[in-house]
This record gives C-alpha cells, structure tokens and sequence, in this order.
C-alpha cells in the first residue's frame, strides 16, 4: 500500500500498474526502462497537465476526427497503463486499433488483444498477422498489419524515433504522446502531445467527446492553428523553467 499522502504516490501506483503488465506478460523488461525515462520528464513537467499539451491533445483528437482511417497503434504499456480510454478514444473518433510491439512475440500479442478486447475495443488489428512492410526500417516493428498501412492518421502513443520518422515518410500524419520533447519521436511527429499517457489519453476521450459533433471547419481551424515546433520549444521552456 502506498500512503496517501505520498507526494509520488499516482506515480508510484502507474509504476505497480506496468509491474503487474510485466508480471501478465503484456510489458517487455525494456517497457519498464522507458517508463522511467518518462517518469524523470514527468517530475520536470510538475506531473501534471499543461496548457501546452492541452493544446497538442485537442489538435490530435481534431486531426483523428477528419482522418479518413484513423488508428491506435498500441504497444504493452499502453496496454497496461490505459486499455479502457484506448478503447473509448478509438469509438469516439473511430479509430482501428491494432497491436505493435518492439520486442514482438504472437502470445505478447494475443495477451494484449485479449486486454484490449476485454475493455471494450470490438477488433483488435496485427495480432499474428503482419503482411506489409515499412522500408528503410531495421526493427521488428517494420512488419505491420494492413489497417496500419491504409491508415492517414496515426496515434503512437509511446513511439519509438525511427517509426515514428518512418511512418512520416510513408505519408501519414503521426500524433506520439512522449514525456520527453527533446526524443526523435517528438521531433518527427506531426502532432506531439508532451504529457504522460495516463493523464493524456483521458483528456483526449474528453477533447473527443465535445469534438464528435463539431462540423469540419472548426476541426480544420484547430488544427491549423496548431504549431508543433512552436509548441514544443513551449515545452521545453516549461521543463528548463522547473529546474
Ligand atoms: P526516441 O526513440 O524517440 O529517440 P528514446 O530512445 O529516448 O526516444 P525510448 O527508450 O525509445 O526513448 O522510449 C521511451 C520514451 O517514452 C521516452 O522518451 C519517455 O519520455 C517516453 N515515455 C515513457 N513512459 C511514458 C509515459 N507513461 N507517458 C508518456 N511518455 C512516456
Ligand atoms: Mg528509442
């Protein structure tokens, strides 16, 4: 039992939560260092939501709404930390989900389907099936599925750099969520949402929830007046200020 009072406490309790991932086979060991990579941007970012990624997160949730092919590309961790907004985000802006792991085996896949399915996501893509393949890519992640090729929009939440660049080039607009604004990730994505993903992933089913209805020009203008150099040099800023 973590105290209430413990200033690291939510912390502490996404940490059990990845442990617990691990424990299920849903979480690789590396998954477990890169939260903590996230967790030291966390701390610099006040653990809490900016104005910044506010923003980020009403401009994805925008850009999801006007995509023609919308995915989730989801990995264990975000699996174990957030599979009931995965599933609520994805049938609000109806999103494919599909399964896509960096240290890929088909049980880690199943067992990660079977999550997602359990918290309410109809159909889950890329489980033991990946046919297309992303060039100019060295990791098992270039094997993907064909919901992920036909997509325009992506949603990468805890991406790596060379996907995320990858996935540019093939002409599609990526939305990562990554704590750290300085990754290649955050550099090369279209949309780069500097917030943790249990707290991102909630704002966004709200953003979704009051954009649903919202007709195409107001999207559009939301979207367009979202710049995401600019607001990742803002996110920076906020992490130099805190120090
Ligand atoms: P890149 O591959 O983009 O250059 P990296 O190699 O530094 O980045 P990785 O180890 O590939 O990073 O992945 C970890 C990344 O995920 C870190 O940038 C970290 O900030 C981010 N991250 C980890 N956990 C979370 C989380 N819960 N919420 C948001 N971001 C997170
Ligand atoms: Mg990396």
């Amino acid at each position: 039992m973590i105290p209430e009072k413990h200033p690291r406490r939510v912390s502490l309790e996404v940490r059990h939560k990845l442990v617990d991932g691990f424990k299920k086979g849903l979480v690789a060991q590396a998954g477990l260092i890169a939260q903590g990579r996230g967790e030291a941007f966390d701390y610099l970012v006040g653990e809490k939501t900016s104005v910044i990624a506010r923003k980020a997160e009403e401009a994805a949730v925008a850009l999801m709404l006007l995509a023609e092919n919308p995915v989730i590309s989801v990995n264990g961790n975000a699996a174990a930390l957030c599979p009931g907004e995965i599933a609520r985000l994805a049938s609000l802006v109806k999103a494919k989900v599909e399964v896509n792991l960096f240290y890929r085996s088909v049980e880690r896949e199943k067992k990660i389907a079977n999550v997602l399915k359990k918290a309410g996501v109809k159909k889950v893509y890329g489980v033991a099936s990946k046919p297309k393949k992303i060039a100019g890519l060295q990791s098992n992640r270039r094997m993907i599925d064909e919901a992920l090729w036909n997509s325009d929009v992506v949603l990468v939440p805890l991406e790596d750099g060379d996907r995320t660049e990858a996935l540019v080039k093939m002409g599609k607009k990526v939305i990562a969520i990554d704590l750290n604004p300085m990754s290649r990730t955050s550099r090369k994505a279209t949309v780069t949402i500097v917030d943790n993903i249990v707290r991102a992933m909630p704002e966004m089913v709200k953003h979704a929830g009051k954009l649903k209805k919202a007709d195409e020009k107001k999207l559009r203008v939301i979207v367009n007046k979202f710049n995401n150099k600019k607001n990742l040099k803002n996110a920076e800023k906020l992490i130099r200020k805190s120090l």
